[in-house]
């Protein structure tokens, strides 16, 4: 009787994430494996015919067969180099949520947790698909090992894409981390992107450090300092530099849309400020042209999963994350600066609720204050 319960509990969760997968493309089963690891088979109806055969049979399936199921079919699928003509995709579930933002921009998110080891999972993480017909530009490839190839097969799957592009819109660890997924695609990045990523290549390969696990570094192909567009068939998309928060740093532009992905220009509810080779003063003045975009929604890669969903930023999170730098600047050679806490840096965001407080930000505020502190004393 529990294993029965347990069945229907199951199928429903099933039919649960069917629907939050979106628009009944296909079917998900999912298992839980000895070990705890979750695994989604993911299989297109649309390619397999299988609604009426091939589900009811999954879901009577007790977890850890569901489990050897979706093993012995992923270790099909690496030997006959896809199961896509069985219409079957298996997932590794890393607790992505996917948020359509428009009919042609989708959004992996990934976090926050405010207990987890990795400083990543803690500020939250993600990226951004732009997808058109079969071709899709990816901009950044998430956090930790694996998550690039859930959203390639994520987008596979549900819409169909067969033509990618990446773009790395800087070095860092949590937007490069699969680019490996994309071997045979464009990966489009700033020339100081592709520089520092080969400079920092053995540090990146071997890391043992929690917020950033080892991965094989492949840079950019293509690179351009400045300005670039990108075509997805007659939607433009372009790439803009701008100097703040690390150099070589891209923003992507939809200007159909007024949309700005700012990746880590801007983050919910304070910045991480890298000073060492872009001083202050110039990230405000590139704030400032930030502003003179076309723009009216805004998005980030940490930030609120809420705030997304409700439709993301205007052009006040660029004005906030100005008011944030220079407001610790002004405040450098102040002796209380040291006990200021960093929510009185952005009240007034906060009371408007443009900004959200989030307590794993309290350590970026530290090093922020760090930064401020050798710069000025530089
Ligand atoms: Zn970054």
């Amino acid at each position: 009787m529990a294993h029965m319960e347990n069945r229907q509990g199951l199928l429903a969760k099933h039919r649960q994430q069917v629907s939050s997968l979106g628009g009944g493309v296909g079917h998900t089963g999912k298992g839980h494996g000895p070990t705890g690891e979750v695994v989604v088979l993911y299989i297109d109806q649309k390619q397999c015919g299988c609604q009426s055969m091939a589900l009811p049979w999954l879901y009577r399936l007790p977890d850890f067969t569901t489990l050897a199921v979706a093993i012995a079919a992923k270790l099909l699928h690496r030997r006959s180099g896809g199961l896509n003509g069985m219409g079957i995709q298996i997932m590794t579930d890393f607790d992505i949520e996917v948020v359509s933002l428009s009919d042609r921009l989708t959004h992996f998110y990934w976090g926050r947790n405010l207990d987890h080891a990795n400083f990543i999972m803690r500020v939250g993480g993600g990226n951004h698909v732009i997808h058109q017909g079969r071709s899709a530009i990816v901009i950044d490839t998430m956090c930790i090992p694996g998550q690039g190839q859930w959203v390639k097969d994520y987008m596979t799957a549900t819409h169909g894409i067969e033509n990618f592009t990446v773009v790395s819109t800087h070095w860092h660890s949590d937007h490069v981390v699969d680019n490996a997924v994309f071997p045979h695609d464009r990966i489009v990045g700033h020339s100081l992107t592709r520089e520092l990523m080969l400079e920092h290549r053995h540090s990146l390969e071997n890391s043992t450090a929690e917020g950033s696990p080892a991965f094989q570094v492949v840079s950019p192909s293509i690179t351009f300092e400045g300005r670039m567009d990108l075509w997805l068939g007659d939607l433009k998309v372009e790439l803009h530099e701008f100097g703040i928060h690390e150099r070589g740093h891209i923003a992507v532009v939809i200007p159909d849309d007024k949309t700005l992905i700012a990746a880590d220009m801007l983050e919910d509810p304070i910045c991480v400020m890298n000073l060492g080779h872009l001083p202050a003063e110039f990230q405000l003045r590139e704030f400032e042209r930030m502003m003179t975009l076309d723009v009216d929604h805004i998005y980030a890669t940490h930030c609120p999963l809420e705030t997304v969903k409700a439709g993301g930023y205007d052009k006040r999170f660029i004005e906030n994350m100005a008011g944030y730098m220079s407001g610790l600047m002004a405040d450098a050679a102040s002796p209380e600066s040291g006990s200021k806490p960093p929510q009185a840096y952005i009240a007034d965001a906060l009371d408007r609720n443009e900004l959200t407080w989030w307590e794993a930000y309290e350590e970026v505020h530290q090093w922020n204050r760090e930064a401020v502190r050798s710069a000025v004393k530089a």
